[in-house]
């Protein structure tokens, strides 16, 4: 473990207040993460609240705490303000001033696109889950894993990698996983929860956005858009469409799959990509980020217009992608 959970742990210890912020559409890392952190602080006697501009997506709310996460920004500011794998202040939407009046702000992420901003920079891109990085501070500041800890980042982790199947999978998150199970979490639960529970309208749009997609670039590159006319016509909500741009990926031949959704804030575009095409560069070239096989951004213009824009974007990367790496250096 490097010295910055400690580090981290030292300031928190001691803070008069704490505010942990997730990022816009947080998924069960963040939010687990989050949460876990609140537990673990509240444990040595901090108080400290967990802010989610999105709010929480049904399958977490059943998490310790998810009914007191703040959708608006607390008053007055915390003393200490800690960013859950926000690579930039304003991935925090509404508590991005929150984290910028703090005394203190602590960046704690493991994107690969992180601008390293803050007074104290945990920033690990071989963690799979930012969890992974909060069980160090957990680890750091004493508290002993309990249930309930155990639960938030066994959701972190299982959620980030996808049940343990994306390739950020490492033997650190299996070794973690497993010191959470011994204290009282279940794999089943989590995976019953998020993947296994759905309502018929998701469903439904599920089967209108693959309906719909398009090939291109010689069978490497699928994309689909979600309108909110098919969100009203499937029933659905926007929290429905999770999961559906990496069901894209799973076609023989895809390395780079593409969701668009037409969203009031500007069309959101999910990616992802296998085989050494980067998600990342795609969404960096837009103002977004991510990892290197799931990343997105949100882009203002027409819905065409953005369609042909990232289109060109992910044909050049996989252009890239197919040359030779450079030779390395001794
Ligand atoms: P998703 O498509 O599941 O919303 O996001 C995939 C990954 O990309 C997540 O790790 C998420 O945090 C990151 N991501 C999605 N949208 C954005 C964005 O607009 N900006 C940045 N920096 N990261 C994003
Ligand atoms: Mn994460």
């Amino acid at each position: 473990m490097t010295d910055l959970p400690y580090q981290i742990a030292a300031a928190l210890r001691k803070s008069r207040s704490v505010f942990i912020a997730c990022h816009v559409a947080p998924d069960g890392d963040c939010l687990g993460s989050a949460l876990a952190l609140q537990l673990a602080l509240a444990r040595i006697g901090r108080t400290a609240q967990v802010g989610s501009a999105d709010g929480v997506p049904e399958p977490f709310r059943v998490l310790p705490g998810a009914g007191r996460v703040l959708t608006a920004p607390p008053a007055p500011p915390a003393d200490v303000a800690v960013a859950v794998e926000c690579s930039t202040v304003d991935r925090a939407g509404t508590f991005a001033q929150a984290l910028l009046d703090a005394a203190t702000l602590i960046n704690i992420d493991h994107h690969v696109s992180n601008a390293g901003y803050g007074h104290l920079v945990y920033w690990d891109t071989s963690a799979a889950a930012v969890g992974e990085q909060v069980a160090d501070v957990v680890a750091a500041l004493r508290v002993p894993i309990d249930r309930e800890i155990a639960e938030c980042l066994l959701t972190a982790v299982v959620t980030d990698t996808g049940s343990f199947r994306y390739r950020n999978t490492t033997a650190r998150s299996l070794r973690l996983a497993a010191e959470l199970v011994d204290a009282g979490a279940s794999v089943h639960q989590i995976v019953e929860r998020v993947y296994e529970t759905r309502s018929a309208g998701n469903l439904r749009l599920l089967g209108l956005a693959l309906a719909g997609l398009t090939l291109t670039a010689d069978g490497r590159i699928v994309w689909t858009q979600i309108t909110p006319q098919m969100l009203t016509s499937a029933g659905a909500m926007p929290d429905d469409v999770t999961g559906i741009v990496g069901m894209l990926r799973q076609i023989r031949g895809v390395r780079i799959a593409l969701l668009f959704e037409v969203t009031p804030q500007g069309v959101r575009v999910g990616i992802r990509s296998r085989e050494g095409a980067r998600s990342h560069v795609i969404a960096e070239a837009f103002g977004g980020g991510g990892h290197q096989e799931a990343a997105g951004f949100t882009a203002s213009g027409a819905l065409d217009t953005v369609i042909a824009a990232t289109l060109a974007a992910a044909e050049k990367e996989l252009q890239r992608a197919a040359q030779p790496s450079p030779p390395s250096r001794p």
